[in-house]
C-alpha cells in the first residue's frame, strides 16, 4: 500500500502570498523547523530568481554539513529549457526540481492568448523535463498547474509523457480551489491507475477545502496503487485563501475517522515540533495564528461552557480529540513584562553581550555544548563578539523586527552560512 509524504512549501507557495514575504534567515530556519519535523521535502524558493541564489547554495551547503539532513530541498521554476539552464547556472548543485506550466483550457488561452496548443505545452514540459534530467536532477516533479480545471484526457495524456521522459511525480495542482473531496478522489484516483506514477497533491483553500482535498486526493492516489505527496504550507499561509495546514493536514492524516491507522505517512512527522514551527512563522510572516487554528489556536484546547469544562475534567478525551501536549504545548511562555534589550540593526556590543547571556541562562542545562562553546569562544574574543554582533545587524535589517533566540543561536553557530543569507548585492 502506498504511503503519504509531506511536501512543504511555505518557502515557496507561503512567500509569493501578496503582503506577505519572509527574509532569507528566516525561510532558512522554516527549513530547519520542517526538518525536525521530519517533513520529507522543502520547496524552498525559486532557483532562477537573482535574489535566491546565495540562500539556496547556503542552505544546500547547511544540507551538505549534515544541518539540513534528511530534508530534501527542491526548487520550483516554470517548465521551460531557458529556466532548467538558469537554474543550473545559478544554483549548480541543486537536486530536486518541480516544474510547473499550466494545463487547463482556461489558462492555456487565457494566458497564451492562444499562441499555444495543448500538444506545445506538453512539448515545452518534456524538453523541460529532459534538460533537468541532462543536469543529473535527482528527482523531478511535474506540475500541472490549474489541473483541477483541465480536461482528464489530456492530465492522463500530459502526465504519462512527463513518466516516459522520466519524471518522478506528477503534481496535481488544485490551484484555484475548486475541487471537493468527491472531485479530486476520483481524478487523482483515475490518475493514479492510467499513468501508474506517484502523485503529489497541492491545493488551495478558496472554498474552505485545503485540508480535506489534500487527504481525498491522498486517499485517491494511493488507493489507486501510487504513493502519495501533499503539498503543505505552515499556518496554511499561501497564495489568497491559503494552502493546506501542515499541522491539520498531518492530524487529518494521524487523527481522523477512518484514515488514521490505514492511510499513513512515509516518514513519521514529530508533532511536538508544531507549536514552536507554528510560532515562528507566525511571527516571521506577522501574521497571527487565529484563536480556533487547528491545534496551535489560542482556543484550541479551551473550554468554558460548564458541561464541556466538567466533562473534559472527568476524561480530557471527552472534548478533546487528541493531547496538547503531543503539539509540544503547555509549556509555560516567559514574557518580558519589563525592562527588554532587543536585537536591532543598530545596535551595540553590550546590548548583545546581554541578550546572549540571557539566552544562555533561560537555556541553562538544556543548551547543546557544540553551541555554547561558540558563544563562549565569541564573548571570550572581542572581535569574535562583534563579527556575530556584526551580522546580526544585517539580519535585523532584513527582518525589520527583533531575531528570535534560535535566530540568534544560528547565527553564533554558523556565522559563515549567516554571512552568505545576508549577502544580496544586485549591483554586483
Ligand atoms: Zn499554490
Amino acid at each position: 500500500m502506498g504511503k503519504i509524504y509531506i511536501i512543504d512549501v511555505t518557502n515557496r507557495d507561503g512567500v509569493q502570498t501578496a503582503k506577505l514575504g519572509l527574509s532569507k534567515l528566516e525561510k532558512t530556519m522554516i527549513n530547519i523547523y520542517l526538518n525536525e519535523m521530519g517533513v520529507f521535502q522543502s520547496e524552498l524558493g525559486f532557483p532562477t530568481t537573482k535574489h535566491e541564489t546565495n540562500y539556496i547554495k547556503a542552505n544546500l551547503e547547511l544540507a551538505e554539513m549534515g544541518v539540513l539532513q534528511p530534508i530534501r530541498l527542491g526548487g520550483w521554476i516554470r517548465a521551460t529549457v531557458e529556466d532548467v539552464e538558469t537554474t543550473f547556472k545559478l544554483v549548480p548543485k541543486l537536486k530536486h526540481l518541480n516544474v510547473s506550466i499550466s494545463t487547463s483550457e482556461q489558462m492555456i488561452q487565457g494566458k497564451f492568448l492562444g499562441r499555444k496548443t495543448k500538444d506545445d505545452i506538453t512539448q515545452m514540459m518534456v524538453e523541460a523535463v529532459d534538460a533537468a534530467r541532462s543536469h543529473g536532477t535527482e528527482s523531478i516533479g511535474v506540475n500541472a498547474e490549474d489541473a483541477s480545471r483541465t480536461d482528464l484526457a489530456y492530465l492522463i495524456k500530459f502526465a504519462s509523457q512527463a513518466k516516459l521522459h522520466g519524471a518522478d511525480r506528477f503534481r496535481y495542482c488544485d490551484t484555484l480551489g475548486y475541487d471537493n473531496p468527491f472531485t479530486i478522489y476520483e481524478t487523482v484516483n483515475a490518475l493514479a491507475k492510467e499513468v501508474s506514477m506517484p502523485i503529489e497533491i497541492h491545493c488551495h483553500g478558496d472554498l474552505g477545502m485545503a485540508v480535506a482535498t489534500s487527504i481525498a486526493g491522498a486517499k485517491g492516489a494511493i488507493d489507486g496503487g501510487q504513493d502519495a505527496y501533499i503539498n503543505t504550507t505552515v499556518n496554511g499561509i499561501g497564495e489568497r485563501a491559503g494552502n493546506a495546514d501542515l499541522l491539520a493536514t498531518v492530524l487529518a492524516i494521524t487523527k481522523s475517522k477512518g484514515f488514521a491507522g490505514k492511510y499513513k505517512l512515509g516518514r513519521p512527522i514529530d508533532l511536538s515540533k508544531s507549536w514552536k514551527t507554528a510560532n515562528f512563522a507566525s511571527y516571521a510572516f506577522g501574521v497571527p495564528i487565529p484563536i480556533n487554528q487547528p491545534g496551535v489556536g489560542a482556543n484550541a484546547f479551551a473550554h468554558a461552557s460548564g458541561i464541556h469544562a466538567d466533562g473534559v475534567l472527568k476524561d480530557p478525551q471527552n472534548y478533546e480529540l487528541y493531547d496538547y501536549t503531543e503539539l509540544g504545548r503547555g509549556t509555560p511562555v516567559t514574557v518580558e513584562t519589563g525592562r527588554e534589550i532587543c536585537s536591532g540593526e543598530y545596535g551595540g556590543i553590550s546590548g548583545f553581550r546581554h541578550i546572549m547571556r540571557k539566552i544562555q541562562e533561560r537555556m541553562g542545562g538544556e543548551i547543546e555544548e557544540e553551541i555554547e562553546e561558540k558563544i563562549e569562544v565569541s564573548f571570550a574574543n572581542a572581535a569574535e563578539a562583534e563579527k556575530i554582533l556584526e551580522l546580526v545587524r544585517y539580519a535585523n535589517v532584513c527582518a525589520q523586527k527583533p531575531l528570535v533566540e534560535d535566530e540568534l543561536l544560528f547565527i553564533a553557530q554558523y556565522p559563515d552560512i549567516a554571512r552568505k543569507l545576508l549577502t544580496l548585492a544586485p549591483l554586483s
